[in-house]
């Protein structure tokens, strides 16, 4: 298998990658590609929700509260489209089986998380990624016209004069292949895994980011790294599990090592980080308290189950005790720039979710906007892409036999080489 064609080619297969492909023209030949098992994507972990402008009253304060968030650093433009598209794009999640939770009278129940002024999280129990991507997926492997490849790795683009025509990867077995295309999408989602204490799963490497920085291509933002605040501690090496915002949203209380509260426990991501750090050094501890005990029995089992199994494997009963949290590396705010159609600078390349930065989130991104961001700005490059032409390169096979050899040379060197390129960005003087 030296190449294989196709019109559309989707490097990621987390929501943003499933719902570009399932926003295709049907008449599109597509392949889809995940670096791991489909289920190690970070859309598969998203635990608080997905935010929706409830109705035409809350526009304003979502809108500031986006903005508060990031620190006014947000491009306006974005943060508006991404607002006003969420009733549809929920509408497209239930018709493609999304269960949300409702009230007795079947109306939307919304949570709130930290930063909002109010509640306007949609959910599913506290596994509502899990809930929203196997159902994409799902509909995605319905469809005859799209391809899915697990545990094959982009490794690099294919361009020529500042157009990508599609991409080098590698299966499991290391057989290193050429997919051409007239367009690609990089849905590659964020960098958590070039950190020791992250969320993410740890394939999620910036693969796209490095790609970009080596091809001139633009880029925003690389170093707003959004940092959680609360992970469940523990000693262990490996993947942080995350104690989802909405958790201080319903009430639970952070405390100190003395049992008193030190803050507000709905401060904006990075100041709540801030403070707990802050309190970390004065007790001299490695972790602060969160005290779900507060929420009572019903709301833990009820809407908390994971998170209240979890802490039970770990040896906490959250009913009945305080549970150990410490910040974690968590989101990425930055990415390969685009625009308000998730085009990045280089001709027939876009990119949209996590990879991507489109200005939505500025420095710091408000909790329960990365769903929602990454399917609204995933479906405007699949209808963007629908209304181009198709391509064909005669020059593709020259330019994939060069690339062929270079990687021949420096394919063990790249995964370092990427992960570089990375944080030199990352720590860049601005
Ligand atoms: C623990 C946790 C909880 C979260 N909770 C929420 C929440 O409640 N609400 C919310 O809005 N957001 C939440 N988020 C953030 C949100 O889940 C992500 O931002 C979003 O799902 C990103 O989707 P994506 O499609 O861009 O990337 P992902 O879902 O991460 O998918 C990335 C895909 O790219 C593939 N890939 C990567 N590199 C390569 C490569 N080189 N070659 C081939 N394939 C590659 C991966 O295999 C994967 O399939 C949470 C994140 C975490 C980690």
């Amino acid at each position: 298998m030296e190449k294989l064609n196709c019109d559309v080619v989707i490097v990621g297969c987390g929501v943003s990658g499933c719902f570009a492909a399932l926003h295709l023209c049907e008449k599109y030949k597509v392949i889809m590609l995940s670096k791991a098992s489909f289920e190690e994507s970070d859309s598969y972990l998203a635990q608080g929700g997905i935010c929706c402008l409830k109705n035409e009253d809350d526009y304003e304060s979502f809108y500031r509260d986006t903005m508060k968030a990031g620190h006014h650093e947000n491009r306006a433009e974005s943060v508006e489209i991404m607002i006003k598209s969420s009733p549809e794009i929920i509408d497209e999640l239930v018709s493609y089986g999304v269960d949300f939770e409702r009230n007795a009278d079947g109306s939307f129940k919304y949570t709130r998380e930290g930063a909002h002024e109010f509640a306007r999280i949609l959910f599913h129990k506290d596994i509502t990624g899990k809930e929203i991507t196997r159902n994409l997926l799902s509909a995605v492997q319905k469809q005859s016209n799209i391809t899915l490849m697990e545990y094959t790795t982009m490794l690099d683009i294919i361009e020529k004069d500042n157009t990508c025509l599609g991409i080098a990867c590698k299966d499991q077995a290391g057989n290193v292949f050429a997919i051409e295309a007239s367009y690609t999408l990089l849905a590659s989602g964020g960098i958590g895994g070039l950190y020791p204490h992250s969320t993410n799963f740890p394939c999620l490497t910036g693969d796209a980011v490095a790609i970009a920085l080596k091809h001139g291509i633009e880029v925003e933002n690389v170093d707003y790294v959004q940092i959680h605040p609360t992970t469940l501690y523990t000693k262990e090496a490996g993947r942080s599990f995350l104690i989802s915002e909405s958790v201080r949203g319903e009430g639970a209380l952070l405390r100190g090592a003395d049992g008193n509260r030190f803050a507000s426990e709905v401060l904006p991501r990075d100041l709540m980080t801030a403070k707990i750090h802050e309190q970390m050094e004065k007790d001299d501890t490695p972790y602060v308290w969160l005290d779900m005990t507060v929420l009572g029995e019903d709301v833990i089992r009820n809407h908390f189950p994971n998170i209240y199994q979890r802490c039970l494997e770990e040896g906490y009963d959250a009913i009945h005790e305080w549970i150990p949290v410490v910040p974690a590396q968590h989101y990425f705010m930055g990415g390969v720039h685009v625009n308000r159609n998730s085009k990045t600078t280089m001709d027939r390349l876009y990119a949209a979710g996590e990879t991507s930065c489109n200005g939505v989130h500025g420095r710091n991104r408000l909790a329960s906007n990365s769903l929602l961001e990454s399917l609204v700005f995933a479906k405007r490059a699949a209808l963007e892409i629908n209304a181009l032409p198709l391509h064909s390169d005669a020059s593709f096979d020259e330019v994939w036999q060069e690339k062929k050899m270079e990687l021949k040379k420096d394919q063990d060197r790249l995964v370092e080489e990427y992960k570089d390129l990375v944080w030199k960005e990352i720590r860049k003087e601005r």
